[in-house]
């Protein structure tokens, strides 16, 4: 049968490198559900909706066709047909993707096209994101939360955006904590780690450290 692996957790925490690692050892597709809120975000914002309005983006949240190309190796997404990998990792995207992805409408969604994806995936998914083992897949086969400490998310985030835009350890860490905050404080499917999840800390752990453990989580 497929095996339906969610990893859960906020960003900087190596979820989205171990999650395609994981996936890439082991022969399996990966989803990054992160990306879809983004583009659903993207979409929004270059329609002209107004992202601070939740009705508004109610209403237009089952207007943009997402697809999720599930190749470990070479993740892709588009919106109506175009490649969206590099506006949603824009600075505008990530300061307002928390508050379009707390409006009810746009879980809906977003949750029946991640649901749609991992029951089409043959040998099985890794799916990486926020609430994947306590409202998409409940029924995961496994499940991680990973976290880290926020000096240790902070660095990551920055190393990861050097160059792309003027960034300090300091103010990632405020914009990461903002966003953890909107996450976690929802009222429709929180950031949050299931109950039969097996939280790892990866503050003091290698990218390899944690693939290897969620590997072996997979293999038992
Ligand atoms: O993982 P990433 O940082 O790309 O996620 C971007 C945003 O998408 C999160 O801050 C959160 O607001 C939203 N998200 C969510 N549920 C998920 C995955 C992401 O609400 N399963």
């Amino acid at each position: 049968a497929a095996v339906i692996v969610a990893i859960d957790g906020p960003s900087g925490t190596g979820k989205s490198s171990t999650s395609k690692a994981v996936a890439a050892q082991l022969g399996l597709s990966y989803l990054d559900t992160g990306a879809q809120y983004r583009a659903m975000t993207w979409w929004m914002i270059t329609n002209g909706v107004d992202v601070s309005d939740p009705a508004a983006v109610a209403t237009a949240a089952g207007k943009p066709m997402l697809v999720s190309g599930t190749d470990p190796a070479a993740p892709t997404i588009t919106v109506d047909g175009a490649d969206a990998s590099g506006p949603i990792r824009t600075q505008e995207v990530t300061s307002k993707v928390s508050a379009v992805s707390a409006v009810p409408e746009v879980r809906t969604v977003v949750t029946e096209l991640q649901r749609s994806i991992a029951s089409a995936a043959g040998k099985g998914i890794v799916v990486e994101g926020r609430d994947i083992g306590t409202t998409v897949l409940p029924d995961a086969d496994v499940k991680v939360f990973l976290t880290a400490s926020p000096e240790a998310r902070a660095a990551r985030r920055s190393g990861e955006l050097k160059g792309k835009e003027a960034t300090d350890v300091a103010a990632t860490k405020d914009a990461l904590a903002k966003r953890d905050a909107a996450d976690s404080g929802r009222k429709t499917s929180p950031l949050a780690k299931a109950g039969d999840a097996v939280e790892v800390d990866t503050t003091d752990l290698t990218l390899q450290q944690v693939i290897e453990c969620v590997v072996t989580l997979v293999e038992e």
